[in-house]
């Protein structure tokens, strides 16, 4: 279903595109920039905050742009590691973005890091079989402006921890976008997005600290590769063979072994760019000491990292993560060759089980409310 908001989030604007309306609108260009400031240095929530706009400008920018694109509905915390923060869009579709206040994906195992993980779409059209966000297939893309805002959000949230400064997005470690959808099947908004993220005119946040996950749309990683943008990619592999892989990722009918490595390969060529792969653990699918070592031949010749995800239980699904010991065992085969290899051993909480699970539970909730009052 596509979804068509009445007015454009305010922002999914650039500063070129934000410049273009205004001055089109015969409003002077500098324009721009103040409400730009007004959005990512002060994150004012009202048009009427935006005190040095004369007031009948704001009125017009208010009917011609959305301010709030988001809505928040509720933060669910787990312990002190994960924050879930559940949001809504215009048309009542939930969406997910989490606060992780732990190690993770290979950017550091050594200290506590703080990430936020965000959604790219509602729902995912990729089918992979072991996975929470994609059961119900894809209901829409977000916009530039829906993905920028969670980002608002997550700082709104923060500042309930910080309760003397305000929380800055540059507090923030990483940015991982590995929340629900597949984002290089929504290419356009992922990359306007983060490059909002990244403008210093926008969130200011560095490019090294955005990892991209992909599930492997081959003719994408190589668009990407050509981006200046210079985020980091990490490809869900999850088996090192076709035979395994196509078992639960469907799209690696589409893009094999043969097509994706050699993307990732001229992806880290080009970008200069150590990649992460992947790999979620899965006990009688892809946890053999077979996949380890065709997994660390793959590591080793595209010269990656691999982070390895004891598989997280989704209710409805058959799947379940092999025992401490296994996966341990894998990682030795990977560490005995001087592969760079990270294995996440703490229990449950797990951003990638959490994300869409939250959805599907509210959006269960709702229609269990609907019937009742029907
Ligand atoms: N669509 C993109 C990004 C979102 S999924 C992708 O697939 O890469 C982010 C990561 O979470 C992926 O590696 C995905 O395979 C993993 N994941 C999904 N369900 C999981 C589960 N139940 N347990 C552990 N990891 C899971
Ligand atoms: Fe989509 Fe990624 Fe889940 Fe696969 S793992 S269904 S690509 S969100």
């Amino acid at each position: 279903m596509k979804f068509t908001p009445e007015k454009p989030a305010i922002y999914g604007e650039t500063l070129d595109s934000l410049t273009a309306s205004l001055t089109a609108a015969g409003q002077p260009a500098f324009r721009a920039k103040q409400i730009l400031a007004w959005l990512y240095k002060k994150r004012v929530r009202t048009w009427d905050e935006m005190t040095n706009l004369p007031k009948d400008f704001r009125t017009w920018m208010a009917e011609h742009f959305e301010l709030e694109p988001t809505g928040f509905v509720l933060d669910r915390q787990s312990g002190d590691e994960t924050d879930k923060i559940l949001l809504e869009l215009g048309d009542k579709s939930l969406i997910e973005t989490v606060i992780i206040r732990a190690p993770m994906l290979g950017v550091g195992v050594d200290k506590s890091r703080k990430t936020i993980c965000i959604s790219t779409q509602v729902g995912c059209a990729m089918g992979c079989k072991f996975c929470a966000s994609g059961l119900a297939g894809l209901k829409r893309n977000l916009s530039a402006g829906e993905i920028v805002h969670q980002l608002i959000q997550v700082c709104r949230q923060e500042d309930a921890h910080t309760p003397r400064a305000r929380a800055e997005l540059a507090s923030f470690d990483n940015i991982v976008v590995m929340g629900m959808g597949e984002p290089l099947h929504n290419y356009d908004a992922i990359i306007r997005a983060l490059t909002i993220v990244n403008a210093e005119w926008g969130l200011g946040f560095g490019a090294r600290r955005i990892t991209l996950s992909t599930s492997g749309l081959v003719p994408k990683i190589l668009q990407l590769a050509e981006e200046p943008l210079g985020i980091r990619l990490a490809i869900s592999l999850h088996g090192a063979t076709d035979e395994v892989r196509e078992q639960i990722m469907p799209i690696n009918k589409t893009y094999p072994l043969a097509d994706l490595l050699p993307a990732v390969k001229a992806f880290s060529e080009k970008q200069g760019r150590m990649v992460t792969l992947e790999f979620i653990l899965i006990e009688g699918i892809n946890d053999a000491i077979e996949q380890a070592e065709k997994l660390r031949d793959i590591a080793y010749d595209l010269h990656a990292h691999v982070n390895l995800i004891p598989y997280n239980t989704v209710e409805g699904l058959p799947w379940k993560r092999p025992s401490n010991n296994r996966c341990e065992r894998f990682a030795d085969v990977l560490r005995a060759a001087g592969i760079s290899v990270t294995l996440r051993r703490e229990k449950g909480h797990d951003i990638n089980a959490a994300c869409g699970q939250l959805r599907l539970k509210t959006e269960k909730a709702r229609e269990t409310e609907a019937g009742c009052t029907a």
